[in-house]
């Protein structure tokens, strides 16, 4: 069984996504990093970030993988081509790479029939974008999860201070998620938009606690049809 949950930079899509799959003892995809990890790589290489063609080859050439960290069942260490980039991809450098990457319509080719591959071995909750327009039509649960834009800023600043990575002030942080925001969702190829059949949540002003609740709930009476 798949749980799509997309939505916008810095909504809580992977607090929610990695604590829905916890609870249900289900497996863990999040796809931003597979676009990251190709934009990492774009950049150690210095492939043009508009070059469609060598973007494509390169995210069919390398592999990437998850990893896990001892006695954590999500998996949170991301690696291309055998290199660790669980940090090096979290960077305001690859935040601003990864949007012109992920845009190129052969990355994404090759990256969605991945991500089709890995969900289809078991039960997945996957996070993205287009998790439930695209990669999982037919996804069993949809979620579509929103914030303000200042709520979404805020959260990010404390993730990047929790994490010692990327930047700690409000103003850029917010500059960087309404860029990317408008980049993701003017794209020609799956631009950010919620699912026709999606329940969407707006996490402002909630308990994360709650929305993970009220996921798996609906998760919960899905299963048993
Ligand atoms: O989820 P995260 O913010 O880490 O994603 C980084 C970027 O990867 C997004 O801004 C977007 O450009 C791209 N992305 C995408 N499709 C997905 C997941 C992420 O285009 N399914």
């Amino acid at each position: 069984m798949i749980i799509a949950i997309d939505g916008p930079s810095g909504a809580g899509k992977s607090t929610v996504a990695k604590a829905v799959a916890k609870k249900l003892g289900f497996s863990c995809l999040d796809t931003g990093a597979m676009y990251r990890a190709v934009a990492w790589q774009a950049v150690q290489d210095g492939i043009g970030l508009d070059d469609n063609e060598a973007l494509g080859a390169l995210a069919l050439a390398k592999d990437i993988a998850f990893g896990h960290t001892a006695g954590d069942p999500i998996p949170k260490r991301v690696f291309i081509g055998g290199i660790e980039v669980t940090d090096a991809i979290r960077t305001a450098a690859i935040d601003k790479a990864v949007s012109p990457v992920s845009a190129a319509p052969a990355v994404r080719e090759a990256l969605v029939a991945q991500q089709q591959r890995i969900g289809e071995a078991g039960d997945y909750v996957v996070e993205g974008r287009d998790i439930g327009t695209v990669v999982f039509p037919d996804a069993a649960l949809k979620v579509f999860l929103t914030a303000t834009d200042e709520e979404r800023a805020h959260r990010r600043v404390r993730q990047n201070v929790d994490r010692s990575i990327g930047s700690f002030d409000y103003d850029e942080v917010l500059a960087d998620l309404l860029r990317r925001d408008e980049h993701d969702s003017a794209r020609a190829t799956s631009p950010l938009c919620a699912a026709a059949d999606a329940v969407v949540f707006d996490s402002t002003g909630r308990y994360i606690e709650e929305v993970i609740d009220e996921i798996c709930a609906m998760a919960r009476e899905r299963m048993q049809k």
